[in-house]
């Protein structure tokens, strides 16, 4: 079966290659059968290693798509009496403040720039003066902007004051290389559509077993949405606890096969490489992007809507789109922007293609190239 190749350039889910796809037709299997569960160990060992952990990580997979990850780590490990810390630099880490609000648990909302990496002196000092601060949770991309946030430092600074490390790694896992041992990380989280480059509905937390054997003990704020019950599910039975997603898990079992066989390193140049000809469209046609290289994350480019009369971003969106190319709106609060992600089974001659009809979409519009901007 041949089916139709389309290049997302949006933040997930991303391209996918045909033997991912066709690994989800399957004979219909209940997912309590021990070959299903044996599917899953393996798995959830995979996707520690990927970061490098040891036995002393786990994961635990869920049903749902990443934010469902946000939700768990948040309200799962704030034990009674401490309160959470927040470096909210994106629109990533305002979800994870607004999940808290929603649970009405205490919190500390940093609010740092979006354009640049946060001030560490202020994290330290914010550490220093609350001592009751049980977790710190970073955004580690922030795919919104595409800014890389310093998540080494920050698990430093969050281990110094005692309070465990908690990121959300969902748009770098399984591309930008990660150790969670070097890079101070106690939890961290994907879902399967970005980095392993599978399908969408499966996501999961990895963590240090210790922690998620402790909070046990911590107030249960959430019957789905909670880590030790679903870990313990997994200890005792192999399974998940609810129904879990059977396709999707033997897309996801083909994507690892395909990730170890890529290889971390050749895999995260690719990434860079798509990235390169990206960034280097953008110059040709003079598209400015609002964060500063040397802080993007390599995997998101976020670019500033032209200043021009005919740029309309929907009919630029619609032209890509019927060419086989998805180009995704921004998410940074009055400013106009989209932008160009080099996530998924994607090369470097993908994006030379794109940028041809990306250009052909600006002069069927009547829009001036080189673009211009007022400032
Ligand atoms: C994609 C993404 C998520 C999850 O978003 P969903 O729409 O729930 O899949 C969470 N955090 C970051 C940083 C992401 O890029």
């Amino acid at each position: 079966m041949e089916v139709k190749r389309n290049v997302l350039l949006n933040p997930g889910p991303s391209t996918t290659t045909d033997t991912v796809k066709m690994a989800q037709i399957v004979p219909d299997i209940c997912p309590r059968e021990k070959e299903f569960q044996q599917i899953m160990a393996p798995m959830r060992r995979d996707l520690v290693k990927i970061v490098h952990g040891g036995d002393d990580y786990t994961a635990v997979l869920f049903c749902g798509s990443g934010t469902i990850c946000i939700d768990i780590v948040l309200n799962s490990l704030l034990d009674e009496g401490k309160k959470a810390l927040v470096i909210d630099n994106g629109s990533y880490s305002s979800r994870a403040a607004e999940v808290l609000t929603y649970y009405g648990l205490p919190f500390i909302d940093l609010k740092q720039p979006i354009y640049t990496k946060p001030d560490l002196n202020v994290i330290e000092q914010t550490l220093k003066e609350n001592s009751d601060i049980g977790y710190v949770y970073m955004t580690h991309h922030e795919t919104g902007s595409g800014l890389l946030n310093p998540i080494r430092e920050v698990g430093a600074l969050a281990h110094k004051y005692d309070a465990f490390f908690i990121t959300d790694t969902t748009s770098s896992y399984a591309m930008i290389p990660i150790n969670v041992y070097e890079d101070n990380v106690d939890f961290c989280m994907a879902s399967a559509q970005k980095g392993i480059m599978g399908m969408t509905g499966l996501s999961y937390v990895i963590g240090k077993t210790s922690i998620i054997e402790a909070s046990k003990s911590f107030p249960k704020r959430s019957y789905y949405c909670n880590l030790y019950m679903q870990y313990e599910y997994f200890e005792k039975t192999g399974q998940m606890h609810f129904t879990p997603p059977v396709q999707t898990i033997y897309a996801a079992k083909q994507a690892l096969i395909e990730y170890w066989a890529e290889g971390e390193e050749a895999k995260w140049k690719r990434h860079q490489r798509i990235m390169a000809a990206i960034h280097e469209g953008e110059e040709k046609l003079g598209l400015k992007e609002i964060i500063a290289r040397e802080d993007q994350s390599g995997l998101v480019s976020a670019v500033k809507y032209p200043d021009d009369p005919n740029w309309d971003f929907d009919k630029v969106h619609d032209y890509c789109y019927e060419r086989g190319f998805t180009i995704y709106p921004g998410k940074i609060e009055k400013q106009g922007t989209f932008r160009l992600c080099a996530l998924g089974a994607i090369d470097a001659p993908d994006i030379e293609d794109f940028w041809k009809v990306f250009r052909e979409a600006l002069e069927v519009n009547g829009v001036q190239i080189p673009v211009r901007y007022e400032d």
